[in-house]
């Protein structure tokens, strides 16, 4: 039974040994006790630090370690995508190279699969502890969000940590899609999960590669990625604003017809074009969104370009 650990980084060069003693720990406790064998990729995503460096010397010092090294940041849904296909093992498991998702989980994970009731063992946080409270709230407002719009269920909390079987794997890797937000796929695809609850953990070096606007767009890309409601939504504003006119122009015909036309009401004239043109700008924005998204999509680009991996390195 071999496990595949993947592990997405970006310029993790601290966090990556600290990573690896702390998978090694586990992988020997649990060759003991399941006799799993283990495989850990670091996928390099164009880091601009020494990860890179790490990983090689991780990999000449322990064969087990393996990497893929990206042409340049290709984010880090395409780091997942790109481990996945390297994977080799039985199970596979995606991990942060910060050790916010701790390895430690794992045993309880693979005992959930071994089961045979579970596809999948996905984990979620119960408690944000430690993230600025202003991020927590939109959080918490996405998740309620895209959930409204979205038949996919993204649950709360849930982190992209997650041990699979090969089956759930390869249905993920039959979704090639291009723009990828992982949490929708991985329900989208189904399969049985038992979630597992624990606190939130602080990375153990390095700095988070997340700030407001990137986590925004993430955001957006998810809900367009996982839902059309946002155009329906625009096509309803656009009928409610025709209603609306009707209604406007009847009143001032009438109001013409019985009282003249004296030349007042600018101001309100003023407003209601500002607002109708932001609504019709808005309307075009997200369905211009969404047009973006297929045109990306046609292009059928390459989810990741890798430029090294260690069979290079070996060669
Ligand atoms: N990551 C990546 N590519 C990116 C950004 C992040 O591979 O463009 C990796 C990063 O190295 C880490 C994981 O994604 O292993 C999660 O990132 P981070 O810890 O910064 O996010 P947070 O835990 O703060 O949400
Ligand atoms: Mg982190």
């Amino acid at each position: 039974m071999l496990i595949s650990l993947i592990v997405p980084c970006y310029n993790e060069e601290e966090a990556m040994p600290l990573f690896y003693q702390e998978a090694a720990r586990v992988a020997a406790q649990m060759e003991k006790s399941h006799g799993a064998e283990f495989e850990i990729i670091f996928v390099d995503d164009g880091s601009k630090d020494g990860t890179l460096r790490v990983a090689r010397e991780l990999h000449d010092a322990d064969p087990r370690v393996r990497y893929v090294s990206f042409s340049r940041n290709f984010g880090k849904e395409a780091g997942i995508y790109a481990g996945l296909k390297a994977a080799k093992g039985d199970y596979v498991a995606t991990l942060d190279a910060d050790l916010q998702d701790p390895p430690a989980l794992l045993p309880d994970m693979l005992d959930a699969l071994l089961t045979g009731d579970y596809d999948c063992a996905a984990t979620r946080r119960t408690t944000r502890e430690g993230e600025p409270p202003v991020r927590s709230w939109f959080a918490r407002m996405f998740y309620r969000i895209i959930n409204k719009m979205s038949d996919t269920e993204i649950v709360d909390g849930a982190r992209d940590f997650r041990l699979m079987s090969r089956k759930m794997t390869d249905a993920v890797l039959s979704m090639a899609e291009y723009n990828r937000f992982s949490k929708g796929i991985f329900s989208w695809v189904g399969f049985k999960t038992k979630w597992f609850d624990y606190k939130n953990v602080e990375r153990v070096a390095g700095t988070t590669k997340w700030n407001f606007w990137g986590l925004l767009k993430y955001s957006i890309e998810g809900i367009v990625g996982f839902s059309t409601a946002p155009l329906l939504m625009a096509a309803g504003l656009g009928l409610t604003f025709c209603v609306l006119a009707f209604v406007g122009i009847m009143i001032v015909v009438v109001r013409a017809l019985m009282f003249g036309d004296p030349t007042s009401g600018w101001p309100s004239l003023v407003c209601i074009i500002l607002l109708c043109s932001g609504v019709q700008l808005l309307c075009t924005g997200i369905a211009g969104e969404y047009l973006a998204k297929t045109y990306l999509e046609t292009k059928h680009r390459p989810i990741y370009i890798a430029a090294e991996t260690e069979e290079d390195l070996d060669a």
